[in-house]
């Protein structure tokens, strides 16, 4: 298979493009969706898989260079895995991630008053897609298992990081190091499993 030289990250969140591009070989060329000014589509699918396709395939129709586009998010055992495909949209239309976290508290609240003294099992989920104009070349799916922090902690990363614990250490994503994150999160978990289709 001929190897990729040139690349668009199909994203408008700059924590996203940030990380994702400390992934990738340094032989390709990177482009961001802010070299086009370019919107994001409706992410009308009903899977983290669908709307991360939809996004490749968006993006590499609009510039026509093959793109690599990630749908993730959080899921909350107790909360039936909200807030799921709806991570983004939970910090409303100006994607304030404060107003997300308070949310998660607040549903967490209402279905368990007692929720501090448990652990709220969680995950973040990314999948990762790689599209060149309508042909889908890969999809993956990659995760990192955690608990709900008792409160938020930390100022690194976005989103959720400051409320996300990951399996068997103490402090969130929120107090931990970018590269320390990035290691074991769930997009370089899928990326590895991209990663042979670069
Ligand atoms: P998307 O851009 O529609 O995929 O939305 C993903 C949303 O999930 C983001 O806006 C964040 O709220 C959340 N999210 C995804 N990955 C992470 C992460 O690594 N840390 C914290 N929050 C994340």
């Amino acid at each position: 298979m001929k190897k990729i030289s040139q690349l668009l990250i199909g994203s408008n969140n700059k924590g996203k493009l940030k990380e994702i591009k400390a992934l990738l070989p340094k032989r390709i060329k990177i482009y961001s969706t802010s070299d086009f000014n370019i919107k994001s589509p409706v992410e009308n699918g009903k899977t983290f898989e669908d709307n991360s396709i939809i996004k490749s395939k968006y993006f590499s129709k609009k510039t026509n260079l093959p793109c690599l586009a990630d749908d993730s998010g959080l899921e909350i055992d107790i909360l039936d895995k909200a807030p799921g495909i709806y991570s983004a949209r939970w910090g409303g239309k100006n994607s304030d991630f404060n107003k997300a976290i308070k949310r998660v508290y607040k549903e967490l609240d209402k279905k368990d008053k007692n929720w501090r003294k448990k652990k709220i099992k969680a995950r973040f989920v990314c999948s990762l897609s790689i599209s060149y104009l309508e042909k889908l070349i890969a999809c993956v799916r990659g995760k990192v298992e955690g608990t709900i922090s008792t409160e938020p902690k930390g100022n690194n990363g976005f989103g959720y990081d400051p409320i996300f614990i990951p399996k068997e250490k103490t402090l969130t994503f929120g107090e931990m190091s970018s590269k320390t994150k990035y290691k074991m999160d769930h997009r370089f978990n899928a990326f590895k499993k991209i990663k042979k289709f670069l």
